[in-house]
């Protein structure tokens, strides 16, 4: 589903991204962790073109999205984001959060998007909030009115840049617990979190990047339990 190859991003001089390889297979659930301001962000967000890698090529379903002729919005369309903070439309309402881009960009029938954004309000268990406008509800009601409006527009794959981050201890569960059912769907899911509960059980592969590196990946469960490197070793020390 994606193939990075030789990624490498500079802002400047400062080189965040080094020489980054890493296949992931359809439907697997990948977690990447490390230190702040290791990179995490920045690999995500060249996952998705918000960033143009300085190096390296970058397939996502078999298309080259660094090639000159691929037209980047189109490809861009595969692949949804969720964000620490949420940036839904404040002037629209639920329902036509999720309905805006099927709309506009699908060229779906406002019916059409509308029975699709019920369902999948229903999925994350807001089907009572879809007139309601973002501002009233809680953080995890809106991060799980994003995860929904981003799969409203189908993606075959997902990115997710510390969803919990920003929500209060009590609201975290409640979206994890949709991220959970999501990857049991079978979606391909690429998370960066700091949710090691989350990492620990739901992932099917670790990576673990420090200054730009990929120093360590590996399943969860011999990942937390006797990583391989000092650099994970310390990592881990620190927050468990
Ligand atoms: P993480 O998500 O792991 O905390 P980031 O990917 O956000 O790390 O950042 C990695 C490094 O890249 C940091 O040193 C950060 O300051 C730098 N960086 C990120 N985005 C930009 C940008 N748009 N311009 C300049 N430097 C950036
Ligand atoms: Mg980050």
């Amino acid at each position: 589903m994606i193939k990075v190859e030789h990624l490498s991003k500079s802002f400047g001089q400062n080189e965040v991204l080094s020489d980054i390889s890493i296949d992931i297979e359809k439907g697997e659930v990948v977690s990447v962790i490390g230190p702040s301001g290791s990179g995490k962000s920045t690999f995500l967000r060249c996952i998705n073109l918000l960033e143009k890698p300085t190096d390296g090529v970058i397939t996502v379903a078999g298309q080259d999205l660094t090639a000159k002729k691929t037209n980047v919005t189109k490809a861009r369309e595969t692949i949804g984001m969720v964000f620490q903070h949420f940036y839904l439309f404040p002037h629209l309402t639920v329902l036509e959060n999720l309905t805006y881009a099927p709309i506009k960009v699908k060229k779906l029938t406002k019916q059409d998007a509308q029975e699709k954004g019920r369902e999948l309000l229903k999925r994350v268990g807001l089907s009572d909030k879809e007139d309601a406008y973002p501002n009233s509800l809680s953080g995890g009601q809106k991060q799980r009115v994003a995860i929904a409006r981003a799969l409203a527009m189908e993606p075959e794959l997902m990115l997710f840049d510390e969803p919990t981050s920003a929500l209060d201890p009590e609201m975290v569960k409640e979206v994890l617990d949709v991220m959970k059912d999501l990857a049991h769907s079978g979606m391909t899911m690429l998370v960066v979190t700091h949710e090691m509960g989350f990492a620990r059980e739901v992932a099917d592969r670790v990576l673990f990047l420090d200054q730009g590196l990929l120093v360590e990946q590996g399943e969860p469960e011999a990942f937390f339990s006797a990583p391989k490197t000092e650099r994970a070793k310390a990592f881990l020390d620190k927050i468990l």
